[in-house]
């Protein structure tokens, strides 16, 4: 049980993306007392969307999408007002004891509750390339939203062939004096209506069937080239760049479940948390919601649906805990 000490919510969401935060309005909305856990800003991955053109009803006409920004300030601003409380804190611990969950924050304080929702969601996948991470910050970028300004009227590469590859080419496109889209593959996996935008701009070069092989940059400081190569092999060759942006798909922030080492979970093969219908993982109480599930559609519209679901289950469950379920 937890002790005085521990501050006790209904229920607790760690991490406070479109998921979480959607979440966070659904369960204060239930009356359940809820505590929503962040380590950086309110946003998660929509903090890199430049332009939000494709949630439902949120497009305003004649002023063109709201940012990633402006949603997530939305969505945080709606969970307070139904009395969603925020935590600015990273969880280091997380355990079931009876039928609560007893979660430790780096800053020292306990927090426990009957149920938990998981909306950590994911991280950009490096590479693994030369230069790549010596070059980050400094030309290497995994968010064309925060660093494409820097290189205004400059040649960008973007890597990639999905969904965030063809919508930053895109973006970039604005600022640019020229892209070049780096693919693996001879076609894109991204959604056609995105991918034949990107094929039809005339400031997008598209390089299918070729592979990025290193990052150079001038005295260590600043990316000046990239080394490609043909993908069925040939000679590699060096091209001038003032920026690389890298959009490689994405891998789930999981890394506080395997420490904890919490029964019943299980992973697909890309380490993603599987759920059932309901959001519910295999453990009792513990929910995922947003890009952490596995098989899930991954946009802002999907994540926001996890979350208000989700929520509504977790509110079920502790019903249920309590023998007041309807
Ligand atoms: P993704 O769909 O997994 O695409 C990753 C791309 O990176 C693939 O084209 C992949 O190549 C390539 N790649 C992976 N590892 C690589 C490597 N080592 N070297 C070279 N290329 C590599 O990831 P994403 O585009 O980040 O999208 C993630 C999720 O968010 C998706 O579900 C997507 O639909 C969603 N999303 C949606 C929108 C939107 O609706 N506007 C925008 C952004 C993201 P292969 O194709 O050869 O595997």
């Amino acid at each position: 049980m937890a002790d005085t000490q521990t501050q006790a919510a209904d229920l607790i969401i760690i991490g406070a993306g479109p998921a979480g935060l959607t979440a966070a309005q659904y369960g204060a909305r239930a009356n359940l007392k809820t505590l929503i856990i962040e380590q950086l800003a309110p946003g998660g991955q929509a903090l890199l969307i430049g332009e939000l053109e494709n949630y439902p009803g949120y497009f305003r006409r004649g002023e063109g999408a709201p940012s990633g920004f402006d949603f997530a300030q939305d969505l945080q601003k709606q969970a307070e007002q139904f009395g969603a409380s925020f935590v600015y804190d990273t969880v280091s611990s997380l355990k079931k004891e009876g039928d609560s969950f007893i979660l430790g924050m780096a800053g020292g304080k306990l927090l426990s509750a009957p149920a938990v929702i998981l909306a950590t969601g994911s991280k950009p996948r490096l590479l693994e390339v030369p230069g790549e991470k010596e070059f980050f910050g400094r030309g290497v970028s995994y968010c064309a939203t925060c660093d494409g300004p820097f290189f205004k009227g400059k040649k960008m590469f973007v890597i990639g062939g999905g969904d965030a590859a063809c919508d930053e080419a895109l973006y970039l496109s604005r600022l640019a004096s020229k892209v070049v889209l780096v693919h693996r593959r001879d076609r894109f996996r991204a959604q056609s209506s995105i991918a034949e935008q990107v094929l039809k701009n005339p400031a997008v070069d598209v390089r299918f069937n070729t592979i990025l092989l290193e990052i150079r940059g001038k005295e260590s400081k600043q990316v000046n080239s990239v080394i490609l190569r043909g993908a069925s092999g040939g000679d590699s060759y060096e091209e001038e760049t003032d920026a690389v942006f890298i959009f490689a798909g994405t891998i789930p922030q999981t890394g506080l479940l395997r420490v904890n080492e919490l029964s019943g979970l299980a992973f697909d093969e890309s380490g993603y948390v599987i759920t059932d219908q309901n959001m519910a993982t295999g453990l009792p109480g513990l929910f995922a919601a947003g890009d952490i599930r596995a098989g899930t559609f991954r946009q802002v519209v999907t994540a926001c649906g996890d979350g208000a679901s989700a929520a509504h289950n977790a509110a079920r469950y502790i019903d249920e805990l309590k023998g007041s379920a309807y």
